[in-house]
């Protein structure tokens, strides 16, 4: 059989722990037997990142940027344990950070359905694509106490102006935030969201609390609203789908409802909690896939949980685990079909719908790892616990 044709590598980031691991075999049993596979190799892991001092992160974005398309391995941010476990020159900042700075990207989660794993939502049929707003808000605040005294917000312009409002007028103890967004984090946010829409061919909704922060949520409303009239309004028109902006609780109430096939777009820390409850409400974070889209149009693809560490010490006692490679698979089926969509290599977007189906195909028929099969409930087939390799292998044979 003569393998698929690549035209441009992908950049591959490789990582730590037991999604290293996976990630060998992912490569050795899915995608290699198959694919004439080219990447621009970059060790992620935390022993290359400690040897480089970090360098090679910076090399891995900067070669996304050169090449468009990125497959990411989960890696550790390093916190004082991983300092001193891995003896490190100091503490890293978290990968995931430095590659989204550079890159000025929205983080793009979605669920993997699949037929005998109900959500908890029971009407959700279809995915809900979370977008999140990865820059200021809570996450750039700067807070404090108070005492009995005023607090007061200024403002001084280039020029010495000051403009100075009021707060609060402390009569007692109490706590005073002040955060930030701006402008150009906003539209470039806008851009990603109105862009990875188009992509899916979903509607996009977005939400903020603007009956309340009018001047700060308001902006962020503006914009959104600005953007699609001048840049997307026509081709979500030829697209058929629709953009829509609503009070955040009112989606709330709407995504209840729903039976998903939506993108909402969120606020920082909207985007935190409600990512959480979506992929807890599917039913398992090994079963959520992550992207980070650049307004430029540039993909970064990985899986939405972290190095599984408890699986990797087992596995190297000798211990076969059964840690779930699903999201780490459509990983790399995301990024090996964007690399065909943008080469118009058709191939290669083939090849990538059927790695696809043919995982989701395995775990329907029954065979699937532990985390899985307690969830799963499908009338005529009993779920049979594989380990990672015995998993690979049965979707391997669905490809051959
Ligand atoms: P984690 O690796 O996502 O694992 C937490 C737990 O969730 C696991 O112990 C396991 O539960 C379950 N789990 C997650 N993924 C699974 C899978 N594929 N198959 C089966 N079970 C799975 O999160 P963590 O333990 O908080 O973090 C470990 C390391 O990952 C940290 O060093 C952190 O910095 C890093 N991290 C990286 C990323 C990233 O690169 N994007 C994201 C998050 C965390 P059981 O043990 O009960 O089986
Ligand atoms: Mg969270």
């Amino acid at each position: 059989m003569s393998k698929i044709f690549m035209k441009t590598p992908l950049v591959e980031m490789d990582g730590d722990e037991m999604t290293r691991i996976l990630w060998s075999w992912i490569k050795e049993i899915l995608i290699e037997p198959f694919v004439d596979l080219k990447t621009e190799y970059y060790d992620l892991g935390l022993v290359e990142r400690d040897k480089t001092d970090d360098k090679v992160t910076v090399d891995s974005a900067i070669a996304t940027k050169k090449y468009g398309v990125a497959v990411k391995c989960a890696t550790i941010t390093p916190n004082a344990q991983r300092v001193e476990e891995y003896n490190l020159k100091k503490m890293y900042k978290s990968p995931n950070g430095t590659i989204r700075a550079l890159l000025d990207g929205t983080v793009f989660r979605a669920p993997i359905l699949v037929d005998g794993i109900t959500p908890y939502i029971p009407t959700w049929k279809k995915p809900i694509v979370i977008a999140r707003h990865a820059y200021g808000d809570i996450y750039k605040a700067v807070d404090g106490k108070a005492g009995v005294g005023k607090a007061e917000l200024v403002y001084t312009d280039k020029d010495g102006n000051k403009t100075v409002q009021e707060i609060f007028d402390f009569k007692d103890g109490g706590v005073v935030c002040a955060m930030h967004n701006t402008d150009k984090s906003i539209k470039s946010f806008a851009r990603a969201c109105f862009n990875y829409a188009l992509d899916l061919k979903l509607p996009l909704w977005f939400s903020t609390k603007d009956t309340i922060s009018k001047v700060y949520d308001g902006n962020f409303k503006a914009i959104f609203n600005e953007v699609y009239e001048n840049e997307y309004k026509e081709k979500f028109e030829k697209a058929g789908i629709e953009y829509m902006y609503t009070l955040i609780d009112d989606v709330v109430a709407r995504i209840v409802r729903s039976e998903g096939g939506i993108v909402w777009a969120c606020k920082n820390y909207d985007g935190d909690v409600m990512s959480d409850m979506v992929a807890t409400a599917y039913g398992s974070l090994a079963m959520m896939t992550s992207v980070l889209v650049s307004p430029d149009g540039i993909y970064e693809y990985e899986a939405a949980h972290g190095t599984v560490t408890r699986h990797y010490y087992k596995y190297i006692k000798g211990e076969p685990t059964s840690t779930n490679p699903v999201a780490t698979i459509f990983a790399w089926s995301g990024a090996l079909r964007k690399r065909g969509e943008l080469d118009c290599t058709p191939d290669l977007v083939a090849f990538a719908d059927k790695l696809e189906k043919a995982t989701i195909d395995t775990i329907e028929g029954g065979e699937m790892t532990g985390d899985l099969v307690g969830l799963f409930k499908k009338e005529g087939v009993t779920p049979v616990k594989l380990n990672s390799r015995e998993f690979l292998q049965a979707i391997a044979k669905r490809l051959a």
